[in-house]
């Protein structure tokens, strides 16, 4: 029997997510999304990727409901994606995978550091506040460059992200450069 293109046989609820978000490209969707940026021009400022497969994987997000495209201007026609509440709830799962970045792959930099708006604290790996103790919703996580961080000076949105600013605030990298 040959190999399918995808999981849809499978049960398991990590195959059946990865149904979702396992393309290429697609988590690093939501992960912009979660920095603010909410425009086609944007996401490709930004990730490089080519334009048929932003398309495509944003259609696909919007499909699955993690993300909701809103229309921001009539004449010429232009839509943002905005993460929806089952979107939101990825946040969780990129901390996760960044932290097992940071520790397990070799070469990952902590390229920006998030810290608990409300006290100025670092996160610790699991993403809780050391000083409040408690897990910090996105909404509530400030981020701050790291070191590491050298954008391409032709991405509007890179240089943008230079500043601290909190998760979710919608980007407009007009606005900053
Ligand atoms: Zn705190």
């Amino acid at each position: 029997m040959a190999l399918g293109k995808d999981y849809a046989q499978q049960q398991c609820s990590i195959a059946r997510a990865l149904e979702i978000v396992g393309e290429r490209w697609t988590l690093l969707l939501v992960r912009d999304a979660f920095y603010g940026v909410r425009r086609y021009s944007d996401f490709l400022a930004h990730l490089g990727v080519p334009r048929a497969v932003l398309a495509a994987r944003l259609q696909a997000l919007v499909d699955a409901g993690v993300l909701d495209r809103r229309r921001y201007q009539e004449s010429p026609p232009r839509d943002e994606y905005v993460l929806t509440g089952r979107g939101l709830a990825l946040w969780p799962v990129l901390w996760a995978l960044g932290a097992w970045g940071r520790a397990e792959v070799p070469g990952s930099l902590p390229m920006r550091h998030f810290h608990h708006a409300d006290c100025g604290t670092e996160l610790d790996p699991r993403g809780i506040c050391p000083v409040c103790r408690v897990p910090v919703d996105p909404a509530d996580v400030e981020m701050r460059p790291g070191a590491g961080l050298d954008p391409d000076p032709a991405d509007p949105v890179g240089r943008a992200l230079l500043a601290p600013r909190r998760l979710l605030t919608p980007l407009d990298p007009a606005a900053t450069s």
